[in-house]
């Protein structure tokens, strides 16, 4: 049986049994004389040290890469998310987050940026406020691949010790940061809305949407180092830019044999249509079941080109598969945050509400008076969508005419 994370002292262990129903792993057995663990089952979680009537059980703090050690897990860093040279305005939000962490730690703000030829993007980076910049600039790392910009940052962590680091909750920021926490052993709180530093205990407080949005947990890692968060998109204020901020950078040597991977990007196909991508779009035209078919996406699409807004959907939509997923908006889609919002036969169930409720201007268009989504529009009409927007298209065309 390979070694437990889970202590079992023996001397202590009266072998009552208690702690066998509480690990939700199956590790915990009856063995000759006290209780024995499965390390291969055990994944330390701890969930049945209090079981145990003669305090017998415990899960001694790791002393791998993650665990915190009080002066030299520092600074807090976030990832750069960038691609052919253009860096994502998640880094924006990431780096006005990290600002205010940092700042209650009195720490500096590290921006982790990968890729090849992308010096030119450092100055960007100090003028939102990165006071250092990590740098690797290697063909390997030309386009993201999740294996080997993993094994980059954990080679970070482990020589620059950052005791918070950031990531979009996007789709690179989830594939990446997953795996670094494994590696490091460090905890990870995805999808973020909200983070803080607790002023007694100088702790990351996480806060994400739990049990389907209807309460917001705090979440804290007070054990291990780095502290880790996927932030998600379009919740956080972007950093102001400082024209003419310096600061300082550290070019990273990585050996090669960090730099291999299993997979090779071999091409790249966009799936984007005509319109905007909703994670970057200022307006949102979206779609709801009351568009009825999937052919009636299209007079949405109509408006959306008019106005140069992206088009986005309720789930309903979605799982009707009127629209891909890349559309959708809400709790289990993508946080967006417009200037203007409208909301075509859509009801407003708070799944949708966790997506969109943010948005400066919310207009809906529900022929139902009592549709919940009246209840967080800014400007309501209640009447068929499938008129409505056609007239909208119409007026909107008339007056960017002139
Ligand atoms: C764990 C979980 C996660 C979820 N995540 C998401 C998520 O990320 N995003 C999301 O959207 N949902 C999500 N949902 C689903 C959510 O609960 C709703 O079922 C969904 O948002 C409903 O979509 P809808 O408003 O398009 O459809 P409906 O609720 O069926 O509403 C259709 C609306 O269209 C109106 N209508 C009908 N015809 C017309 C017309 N001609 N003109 C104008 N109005 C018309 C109706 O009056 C009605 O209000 C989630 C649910 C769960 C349980």
């Amino acid at each position: 049986m390979a070694d437990s994370l889970l202590k079992v002292d023996e001397t202590l262990c009266i072998a009552c049994g208690a702690c066998i129903s509480t690990c939700p792993f199956g590790a915990l057995s009856m063995g000759e004389i006290t209780v024995v663990c499965d390390g291969n089952l055990c994944t330390g979680c701890g969930a049945c040290v209090s079981s145990c009537p003669v305090s017998a059980l415990s899960v001694p703090e790791s002393t791998s890469a993650g665990t915190k050690g009080d002066a030299e897990w520092k600074d807090v860093f976030i990832f750069t998310e960038q691609a052919d040279g253009k860096i994502h305005s998640i880094t924006w939000e990431l780096l006005g987050e990290a600002r205010k962490l940092a700042d209650s730690l009195g720490v500096k703000v590290g921006a982790i940026l990968l890729g090849h030829n992308v010096s030119g993007l450092i100055p960007q980076l100090s003028e939102r406020g990165a006071d250092v910049v990590y740098t690797a600039d290697r063909k390997e790392l030309e386009h993201f691949q999740d294996e080997r910009y993993a094994a980059a940052i954990i080679e970070i962590v482990k020589k620059h010790h950052p005791q918070i680091i950031l990531c979009g909750a996007t789709a690179i920021g989830r594939s990446l940061v997953s795996r670094v926490a494994v590696t490091v052993n460090a905890g990870l709180t995805a999808d973020c809305t909200g983070l803080a530093i607790d002023p007694n205990t100088h702790n990351l407080l996480q806060t994400r949407p739990a049990f389907g949005g209807n309460i917001m947990a705090v979440i804290e890692t007070p054990n291990h180092r780095p502290q880790m968060a996927t932030v998600r998109p379009k919740v956080m204020k972007e950093a102001a830019v400082e024209p003419g901020r310096k600061g300082e950078t550290v070019m990273l040597d990585l050996a090669d044999a960090i730099l291999k991977a299993r997979t090779e990007r071999i091409a790249w196909e966009s799936t984007e249509g005509p319109t905007v991508n909703i994670s970057e779009a200022n307006i949102i035209v979206s779609g709801g079941r009351g568009m009825q078919k999937p052919e009636n996406f299209a007079i949405l699409e109509e408006l959306a080109e008019t106005i140069g807004a992206g088009v986005g959907a309720s789930r309903a939509a979605v799982d009707a598969g009127w629209i891909p997923y890349a559309h959708q908006v809400g709790q289990t889609g993508k946080t967006v945050c417009p200037s203007i919002y409208i909301a075509c036969g859509i009801s407003g169930q708070i799944q949708h509400l966790a997506g969109m409720g943010t948005s400066d201007v919310i207009v809906a268009i529900n022929k139902d008076p009592e549709a919940p989504v009246f209840g967080v529009a800014t400007y309501g009409i209640v009447g068929d969508a499938l008129k409505i927007v056609p007239m909208l298209t119409a007026a909107f065309r008339k007056r960017l005419a002139k």
